[in-house]
């Protein structure tokens, strides 16, 4: 498998922040987060950010399948 350290994950917020957006991130919400950046995304903003992450794994896999 492929390293995946540095890429985002969900998780539960163990306490509470502000999104980028400026929404506000309450502590138990499922969050995506980027340990790169150490940022947070509300719940609305990492649903987004979720589907576009994983369009992106996706097609590298296909076009890594080609090769
Ligand atoms: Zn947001």
């Amino acid at each position: 498998m492929a390293n995946y350290g540095r890429d985002p994950y969900w998780l539960m917020a163990r306490f509470a922040s502000t999104c980028k957006c400026g929404a506000a991130i309450k502590k138990g919400e499922r969050i995506f987060y980027y340990p790169s950046t150490k940022s947070a995304l509300c719940p609305k903003c990492s649903e987004a950010a979720s589907a576009d992450f994983n369009a992106c794994t996706q097609d590298e896999a296909f076009y890594n399948s080609g090769y």
